[in-house]
């Protein structure tokens, strides 16, 4: 296992960690600035961050700084109650693409999707394994795109709360059986992105990581579980702060095969979106070292 504790080289800020500094959004530009001047690596933007600066504007800055990209967030939301719906999603998801192989990511990371509708408040049915099947065809027609343009997806399992109304894949293994449909040849074209937040409780975890092996395992995720978790979504821990074993859980990983970069992925909206951006890279870069 890689030692992380004298730098952070493997460091990379997914950059919903810093949407805010003190309540108020940031932009890109300024998040982009804010990692380089402290020798971060890598990041991992969200699409809505990238098209408030425009794409041609953060594509020359990341080449710039010769920044990485450990991802690219997010694709997905395949389903939807009728094939023109249906359609959007899969045009939308072809443009995630376009955009990532721009920005030179390492993978387009899919939140898949669940009941439609439910997102805003009311889904217009109950049938996930409905949803299920729309996912699989979803991802089926997407990777042909990803394929033809070198872009390798990372499906993502959300924790199970999820599973109304961001994600109906809530599982590692689930993930996996989708991989081993899709691309039983384990080209490296489709994988998943290992989120601790989501998959930490699974009993079934290691297996699992040990099933994907090195050309599944496409990103890893990190922050932590709190206790109490006060918001379902926008509550997540800096990693040293819960009760995930973080640094098993990357053993588990490297053991694989996986050597790519640490992301920091928090949403905390009560706490460190609260914080400057200095503040919150700063602490980023301390619990790498000590906490992952
Ligand atoms: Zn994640």
């Amino acid at each position: 296992m890689r030692d992380f504790s004298t730098d952070h080289r493997w460091l990379s800020i997914n950059t919903a960690t810093v949407r805010k500094s003190r309540g108020v959004d940031q932009p890109l530009t300024t998040i982009i600035e804010a990692c380089v001047q402290r020798g971060i690596r890598a990041i991992s933007p969200w699409r809505d961050q990238v098209a408030a600066a425009g794409l041609p504007v953060i594509s020359k800055l990341v080449k710039a700084h010769g920044l990485e990209l450990s991802g690219y967030c997010r694709g997905g939301m395949f389903p939807a109650v009728d094939a023109a719906g249906r359609q959007a999603a899969h045009d939308d998801n072809r443009r995630a693409v376009d955009e990532a192989c721009e920005l030179n990511a390492a993978c387009l990371v899919l939140v898949v999707g669940a009941l439609p509708g439910a997102l805003t408040g009311k889904a217009a049915h109950k049938d996930i394994a409905l949803s299920r099947s729309q996912v699989n065809d979803g991802i089926a027609a997407l990777l042909e795109y990803a394929r033809s343009n070198n872009m390798p997806l990372a499906i993502e399992p959300l924790h199970p709360m999820y599973a109304a109304d961001r994600a109906c894949i809530n599982t590692l293994e689930q993930a996996l059986d989708v991989c081993d449909a899709l691309d039983p040849s384990h080209s490296g074209a489709l994988g998943v992105a290992v989120d601790v937040y989501h998959v930490w409780w699974d009993p079934k975890l290691q297996q699992q990581i040990e099933r994907a092996g090195k050309n599944r395992l496409l990103a890893f995720h990190v922050c932590d579980w709190m206790t109490p978790t006060t918001d379902l979504l926008n509550d997540r821990g800096m990693m040293g702060d819960g009760v995930i074993d973080i640094p098993k859980v990357r053993g588990w990983m490297e053991g694989s095969g996986f050597a790519g970069y640490s992301e920091v992925e928090i949403f905390s909206t009560g706490t460190w979106w609260q914080r400057e951006t200095g503040e919150i890279l700063d602490t980023c870069i301390a619990r790498h070292t000590s906490a992952v």
